[in-house]
């Protein structure tokens, strides 16, 4: 579900992106408004009239989605919460959180933004469409906008279930974390009333499919269900990760004597007693006691044929290593987990000035995480 990312455009400067679901769900969106939800209301347009209005509208819903993600970034921005973009996926948008927020106000005022702005066009468009009724706008105008008003509301109320992680569910968070100052109880009990929505959201899903003929409102509540209820566990999942990493440095976690590739090593000698022996995918090349001149993978062994191999240099193959696989041993564990997740690989060449001085991986961080989340 989480998978490919197309980049749309940027507004205020936050990237917004698009999964590849996310077609699917508009194209979805635009079909069962021109033969389902216009042709019911209005009689007697044409099928082209049905379908630019479907279009219309989904492009409406997901300018709408955008409108809400926005005012979370940008409150957000304000209270310092670095934010990594938004992405619209299957069911409507997420604005992506570098950090947890600062305080219990903070959360509150970011989570409220966004059904708030909602509310906005909902009474924007509900406005517009008494103006257009009055104003003997034709039906199909007055029908798009009236569907916009109905699906913000729809939007806003959604968001407003107290089941975390929704925005009601971050604002009960707020409000708990205010009460107790106690974010991993806080998060915790919100998550876990955002799993029993969720598991009520799946049994109303199974009631409407058996016991009430709504097939496909059925299927849609038990999916998102489904979502809401793996999106509450991971988000306490993550708190916890993020508590037990917090304050800890890069350097706790290396191993101090990394395996470095000599420039002078040849092709052969890399793959047999380098990639074949190790299994690693990426090795830093070094000289001297350690300096660092550059990065070798198996993805720079693709463009030289088997007989070279005797003839070519690793140094001939080497590239620059780049932010995507090094960090400084002073880093916070956080960011190089956050590095790893982004980029798929689970080793990062740990570099203090231009020396290599370890290396760290997912699988020592991981041992530590569990040690520590079970002792305490
Ligand atoms: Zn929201």
């Amino acid at each position: 579900m989480f998978g490919r990312r197309i980049n749309l455009f940027k507004l205020f400067g936050f990237e917004v992106r698009v999964d590849l679901s996310w077609v699917i769900i508009a194209a979805l969106i635009a079909w069962s408004l021109a033969v389902g939800f216009f042709p019911l209301r209005y009689k007697n347009f044409s099928v082209q009239t049905y379908w630019v209005m479907g279009v219309v509208g989904a492009i409406g819903f997901f300018l709408s989605v955008i409108f809400h993600e926005i005012f979370h970034s940008l409150v957000a921005r304000k209270f310092g919460i670095p934010m990594k973009g938004i992405t619209l996926f299957i069911f409507g948008g997420v604005s992506e959180m570098g950090e947890e927020p600062p305080n219990a106000k903070a959360e509150f005022l970011v989570a409220m933004v966004g059904p708030l702005s909602s509310i906005v066009i909902a009474l924007a468009c509900h406005g517009i469409h008494i103006l257009g009724f009055r104003g003997g706008w034709p039906q199909s105008i007055n029908g798009v906008v009236q569907y916009l008003a109905y699906i913000n509301s729809l939007l806003a109320a959604f968001n407003l279930l107290p089941a975390f992680p929704l925005d009601g569910g971050r604002m009960l968070r707020a409000a708990l974390w205010a009460l107790r100052k106690n974010l991993r109880w806080a998060t915790r009990i919100a998550s876990a009333i955002g799993s029993g929505f969720a598991l009520l959201l799946m049994f109303f899903g199974v009631f409407q499919f058996f016991f009430t003929g709504n097939l496909i409102g059925g299927i849609w509540s038990f999916l998102i269900g489904v979502f809401l209820r793996g999106a509450a566990r991971m988000s306490y999942q993550q708190l916890l990760i993020r508590k037990a990493l917090e304050g800890e440095q890069v350097r706790r976690f290396m191993k101090t004597d990394p395996l470095t590739v000599p420039p002078s090593a040849s092709v052969r000698q890399l793959v047999e007693d380098y990639i074949y022996k190790y299994h690693f995918k990426m090795f830093p090349v070094t000289e001297g006691s350690g300096k660092l001149i550059g990065c070798v993978s198996t993805k720079e062994l693709d463009g030289v044929p088997r007989e070279e191999w005797n003839l070519k240099t690793v140094s001939e193959l080497a590239t620059q290593c780049s932010s995507e696989n090094t960090i400084e041993p002073q880093a916070d564990a956080m960011k190089a987990l956050s590095l790893m997740a982004r980029t798929g690989s689970s080793r990062l060449i740990v570099v203090e000035g231009n020396r290599v001085v370890g290396i760290i991986t997912l699988k020592d961080m991981l041992k530590f995480l569990s040690l520590k989340l079970e002792l305490g």
